[in-house]
């Protein structure tokens, strides 16, 4: 029997403290508290490999103890490979890149193709490794260039976070909002498009890769159509959408237009659990009078494979 959990960061496992069940914290604030700790984590070289190694193989045995088959797990350092290519479990394995400027990218992508250059070889045949390229909000559009071009000639399967949170919605519609004012603050050279998340994915060439797109919550149905034409797939993470304070993705869209979509438990930093059968019966409760329990029961039980 086939049990998927299609989004994790197994390596995040020791920020479990980070955002509480209740009230939840705002996105943002979570966001830059998540990037304050792994930048003085990765500061510290010494217990990165210890901390990220342990978390991903406590978060191994979780899965397992659910019963989960399938996995789709993004890592930034690479801990989780050789732990999940041991666990027998099947799936893949994005390696995470994020640069806010122009020269970040090709020092993130040149860290990512040795990752997997040196991984690639040494997976059992059921595990796959592609490219994370992390979310509109902290991928410069050099990044996003280069990125589409180096997933395309070395064929990795994509994954990138969209549409994830209001904040990041109205940044990139109409350059408001708090995400909009951190940037002008800092300076960061990140320009609003004008246009929905979705929308600048297929403007980067991004839905061509026929990406594993995760969250999806702000979409109009313009949005849902141009994910189903690319052939792209869809993870709902409900239990961290509703933490995070980031609303419901309006999965009977998704369903309408044909695109495929799993569940996701997204890393510990916001969910409370990696057992996709809880996942499922928080999204039954979400979407009641949307969507019936059986149909979203049969969204974990979809194997996982690359694009
Ligand atoms: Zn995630």
């Amino acid at each position: 029997m086939t049990f998927t959990n299609a989004h994790t960061h197994l390596e995040l496992g020791w920020l479990a403290a980070l955002c509480p069940h209740a009230p939840g914290r705002d996105f943002l604030p979570w966001w830059f508290d998540l990037e304050e700790r792994r930048r003085k984590m990765s500061a510290m070289a010494c217990f990165v490999e210890t901390k990220f190694r342990q978390a991903a193989e406590a978060g191994i045995e979780a899965l397992l103890a659910a019963g989960v088959t399938h996995i789709a797990d993004l890592s930034a350092s690479g801990s989780s490979i050789y732990p999940l290519n041991e666990s027998g479990l099947q799936g893949m394995i994005f390696i995470e890149v994020t640069g806010q400027y122009a020269e970040q990218a090709d020092r993130a992508l040149a860290m990512a193709r040795y990752v997997i250059d040196e991984a690639r070889p040494k997976l059992h045949s059921g595990l796959q490794l592609g490219l994370a390229l992390h979310a509109p909000y902290n991928v410069h559009p050099t990044l996003w260039k280069k990125g589409v071009t180096y997933a395309r000639e070395a064929e990795l399967p994509v994954c990138v976070h969209v549409a994830e949170s209001r904040a990041e919605y109205d940044w990139m519609t109409t350059n408001t909002g708090p995400l909009a004012d951190f940037y002008r603050e800092t300076g960061i050279p990140l320009s609003s498009p004008g246009m929905s998340p979705v929308a600048y994915l297929e403007e980067r060439g991004v839905l061509d890769l026929k990406p594993l797109l995760v969250h999806g919550v702000h979409v109009d149905e313009s949005d849902v159509q141009r994910i189903a034409a690319s052939g792209s797939r869809v993870v709902h993470c409900p239990r961290s959408n509703m933490r995070l304070h980031c609303e419901r993705m309006p999965l009977e869209l998704y369903l309408k237009h044909g695109v495929k979509v799993y569940l996701g438990t997204e890393s510990l930093a916001s969910s409370p659990s990696l057992d996709v059968s809880e996942e499922a019966q928080a999204a039954i409760d979400l979407h009641d009078g949307y969507v019936d329990a059986e149909t979203i029961l049969g969204l974990a039980s979809q194997p996982l494979s690359g694009g």
